[in-house]
């Protein structure tokens, strides 16, 4: 028992309780911060804590977090914000001090397990990582041998982590990278990446005089946290938040403006805002004439124009004449003189119009990806390209170091994951992958499902099981993961991986006008190290045998070349220790010593290694305030070594590349014959442009004229597939949100966090009141959505807080589990029976949640039964032909709950489901031969550009302009 001792006999720090509560320890103090024990009040028993700043993985926003380590015990005793953080400054949401929960959960998988019995009887055995390294790296190295590199796979759901696997495959020579991005922010992506290369907005919140938000941002958003604290600091400076969104979200709540557009609509009102700078002559003119490339969209679609600015600008005016505020009104159900209002507002902004949409509107809908197309649209034209205010590209505001070795660019295409059918998709079309097996597009030796729950969170879940459940598909699966889920329960290995305290991870967001990285550190071993402790393997300072993906693939890579035969192990060798295997230390160290500006100089001030920098305080900021990579001027080296092709302008040089040090994904030059271009002349000057294939904006993109979407070359507005003109609003048809995110859970891990669970257990069915009484519902009564394949059993709430016509839920919630006591967590999952019948699928709730013994006395004090409402199963794969992106919005039906129906209840038919995969597959417009996909757009694992070749191209100009 420790000894009462008087606060005179504290450090300083502890005996201000002001202070206390009201600051963040300071970093000098983190090797030893003293607080009083407050299980030992009223008595004064002081406890020690060493502080170690990790990052919280809880979603993408790679907020810091402070891991307090007891000192005693050397057991996390809490997380806090990390004040040393730039892009959270200190601040976290719900999620980031419920990484305590994650670890100390009591369900939580900690030993490495194999299947004992067949797939999904849940029966499994504890193996040694030793066996597990060499069964799967065993069965990797012989596909690699066989020339099998297509039928090994990874696919993930949260990274986590910058640059890792781009050191990882490569160097295995697969082209097997796969992720969730076409059930997220596909749409978005594309219709960003059309416009300037770089797939997603960097928007400068705080310095903005107008917030224009396609999304519940400020709750759930890209990049939440982050994100929520600048835009409300840019409200409090006077900036206007305007918020589109369907459903009174906890965001539009807070907006000056706030509209509730029918699904679909967004990209019109955009249009009709644009058509009102572009008539009433409020845009910035000039930016547009410098940084647009109208020269080559008059040359190409007005080839008897004048090649004149004001020639495009008539072009301009009349193109988008159509979009008046009445048309946007009928199409969006909003009242016009409320969308003039809003384009009053952005006119205004005096090109600070920081603007955002990531999933929500982009994500739902077909041709969503115009939607972003058409935000940025506004961007443009008001000029608030990479300024203060405004709206950058998010590779000029993130960095992500340069391993001390990588491998070349491989030569291999997949084409399970990137399709000829998709030419254009960002990226990987990875929710089409069952389908895909199913139809023996090829099969797969080795299943790496990564932090992923495809069966839970993609749609047409079934669909997966039948997939997972077929060896002669999958051979075998290897679930990474630091808990169950429906997926895990279907792999043949579970592999323990920890959480955001309990492994090594760079990130870096885009998360304000400003470039950082952060440090995500296992937080117990770096603690055990600080007192001298030798630990070889993060597992043994981690609960159980959990590790880390970083030192897996370091392991199995050995593993798969034991002998540096193949090819592989020379990149997992130590840069440092020639032959050596490479430790975390030597990775991490290497690229913080010779991959971050400036860091060196700063850890050299404070008498520390780059590494012992990272090490203690988590996270270092590069630059502060916004920085427009395309402005900057060219140097008179750059300058000299070019030469200017006097029809475009543009600057090419035949002197080699120097590798980049920040990684972060770029599209790739495009090589004319020209050379390498490196700039474009603007009003004389050389300047370096965008990474288009013309340098600068593309208002017209060529690349999607040429890859056979001529029509939809400029920004547009597409009909959605739930337009109102589709919905039968007589027959009881309504559109189904199914997108929004609540902010207190993440998809799949936060069933193991019982505060998150307490907090949000339940997604009913949202419904306008005037819908409710047409159809006589109440709140809490059952309803039956019908989708294409099949229909859930939910409950409605019934709320004046959602459009008429439109219905939503949450895709949070609907955990599931096949057994008592085993799989997804109890506290947040039902007990389901599952039954089958020629690909008819009837899933039905045994059990709500309830009270049980456990490790944690307080699983027998949980008071709520519900698990919620797993929809998801229940929808059909929709790709958009262009972009890729599942259109998550349903058109359904809505009914009373039969008789026979129950909460929870699923049915499912998934052979109408691969009915429904050939129909939207018929949609899309494969290039003919030539190129697989344009080598300048953005592609994870870039393969080298030979592989992006297929048969010769019947299409004139595909091969030249792409390449
Ligand atoms: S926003 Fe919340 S969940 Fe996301 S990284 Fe930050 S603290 Fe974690």
């Amino acid at each position: 028992m420790t000894e009462p001792v008087s606060p005179l006999r504290l450090p300083p720090q502890a005996t201000d309780a002001g202070q206390r509560m009201q600051q963040y320890p300071p970093p000098e103090t983190w090797d030893d911060w003293v607080e009083w024990d407050q299980r030992q009040w009223p008595r004064k028993v002081p406890r020690h804590y060493m502080l170690v700043p990790t990052v919280c993985f809880n979603c993408e926003s790679a907020c810091g977090l402070l891991g307090w380590v007891d000192k005693e015990t050397f057991q996390v005793r809490k997380f806090e914000g990390n004040p040393a953080h730039p892009g959270s400054r200190g601040r976290n949401c719900a999620k980031g001090p419920a990484t305590l929960n994650q670890v100390n959960d009591p369900d939580r998988i900690l030993y490495p397990l194999k299947r004992a019995g067949g797939r999904g009887e849940g029966r499994w055995v504890r193996v040694s990582w030793e066996e597990v390294l060499q069964d799967i790296g065993g069965r990797i190295r012989r596909a690699l041998q066989e020339g099998r590199h297509n039928e090994v796979m990874y696919h993930v759901g949260r990274p986590g982590h910058d640059g890792l696997m781009e050191w990882i495959l490569p160097a295995w020579g697969v082209d097997s990278h796969n992720s969730h991005t076409n059930i997220c922010s596909a749409g978005a992506r594309a219709g960003y990446a059309f416009w300037m290369g770089f797939d997603r907005p960097s928007p400068d919140h705080a310095a903005a005089n107008v917030i224009l938000l396609i999304s519940s941002h400020l709750e759930t958003g890209h990049y939440f946290n982050p994100h929520a604290q600048r835009i409300v600091e840019g409200q409090m400076a006077g900036a206007k938040l305007i918020v589109f969104d369907t459903r009174l979200s906890n965001t539009a709540s807070r907006a000056d403006t706030w509209i509730a557009p029918w699904p679909g609509s967004e990209a019109a009102i955009l249009l009709a805002i644009a058509n009102h700078l572009i008539s009433t002559n409020r845009y910035d003119r000039d930016f547009v004439r410098r940084w647009v490339n109208w020269e080559e969209y008059l040359r190409l679609v007005h080839p008897d124009s004048p090649v004149t600015f004001e020639s495009f600008e008539t072009a301009l005016k009349s193109l988008y004449a159509k979009y008046s505020f009445e048309f946007a009104a009928r199409e969006s159900g909003v009242e016009a003189r409320l969308l003039r209002s809003i384009a009053e507002d952005v006119a205004n902004c005096g090109g600070k119009l920081a603007a955002h949409n990531w999933r929500s509107a982009a994500a739902g809908n077909l041709g969503g990806w115009q939607v972003a197309r058409c935000l940025f649209l506004l961007s443009v034209l008001t000029g608030s390209i990479g300024v203060e205010g405004g709206t950058s590209a998010n590779a000029w505001d993130k960095w992500v170091p340069r391993p001390h070795r990588l491998a070349p660019h491989v030569k291999r295409w997949n084409e399970l994951t990137w399709p000829g059918e998709y030419p254009l998709s960002y990226f990987e079309m990875s929710f089409l992958l069952p389908h895909f097996l199913k139809e023996g597009r090829g099969k797969l030796d080795v299943y790496f499902s990564r932090v992923y729950n495809p069966m839970w969170t993609n749609p047409d879940g079934f669909t997966w099981l039948e997939v997972l459940r077929d060896e002669s598909k999958i051979g075998l699966h290897v679930a990474l993961t630091p808990t169950w889920s429906e997926t895990a329960w279907w792999a043949d290995y579970v592999l323990p991986m920890g959480h955001g305290s309990e492994r090594h991870d760079l990130m870096s967001q885009e998360t304000h006008a400003g470039q950082w990285i952060a440090f995500r550190q296992p937080v117990r071993r770096v603690a055990l190290e600080r007192i001298g402790k030798k630990v070889h393997r993060t597992y043994e300072a981690n609960p159980g045998q959990v590790w880390e993906e970083t030192e897996f693939w370091v392991d199995l890579s050995w593993e798969i070349d034991p002998d540096g035969s193949l090819g592989i192990r020379q990149y997992f060798e130590s840069p440092y220790r020639p032959g050596e295997r490479i430790t975390m230390d030597e990775y991490f160290g290497w690229m913080f010593e010779n991959s971050v500006p400036g860091l060196p100089e700063a850890a050299a001030k404070e008498g520390l290694t780059p590494l012992a920098y990272m090490r203690r305080n988590g996270a270092f900021e590069i630059r502060a305030g916004a920085e427009a990579e395309f402005e900057r001027p060219l140097s008179p080296e750059e300058v000299a070594a070019a030469h200017v092709d006097e029809k475009t302008g543009i600057l090419y040089t035949t002197a080699p590349a120097s590798p980049p040090k920040n990684i972060v994904p770029t599209p790739a030059p495009v090589a004319t014959g020209l050379g390498r271009p490196i700039g474009v002349m603007i009003d004389g000057v050389p300047q370096f442009g965008f990474r288009t294939p013309s340098r600068k904006l593309e208002f017209y993109s060529t690349t999607l004229a040429e890859f056979g979407w001529p029509e939809l070359a400029i920004p547009e507005y597409i009909r959605s597939h739930v337009h109102p003109d589709l919905v039968d609003r007589a027959a009881n048809e309504f559109v189904l949100l199914s997108t929004y995110r609540l902010p207190t859970l993440i998809h799949t891990r936060s069933a193991n966090a019982k505060w998150l669970v307490e907090i949000s257990h339940s997604n009913p069915t949202w419904m306008h009141t005037s819908d409710a009484a047409r159809l006589g519902l109440a709140t809490g009564d059952l309803l039956r959505v019908a989708t294409e394949i099949g229909y859930f059993v939910d409950r409605v709430w019934v709320t004046e807080g959602i459009r008429p016509g439109v219905i939503a839920c949450s895709h949070h919630l609907g955990r599931w589990r096949l057994a008592e006591g085993e799989g997804t967590s109890r506290m947040a999952s039902a007990l389901v029976e599952l039954k089958e019948s020629g690909g008819r699928w009837d899933l039905r709730q045994r059990k709500g949640v309830g009270p049980y013994k456990s490790s944690d006395p307080d699983t027998e004090r949980i008071w709520w039964t519900d698990a919620g409402v797993h929809q998801n199963l229940t929808f059909p794969v929709q790709p958009d032909p262009v972009s890729g992106s599942h259109c998550w919005h349903q058109k359904v039906k809505v009914t009373r709950a039969e008789p026979e129906d129950r909460y929870g209840d699923v049915h499912v038919d998934t052979r109408e489901s691969h009915e429904v995969f050939k129909r939207w597959l018929a949609l899309t417009r494969p290039p003919k031969g030539g190129w697989r996909r344009p080598h300048w757009m953005l592609r994870p694992f870039r393969p080298d550009a030979e592989a992006y070749r297929s048969a010769p191209s019947p299409r004139a100009g595909v091969s030249g302009r792409s390449q």
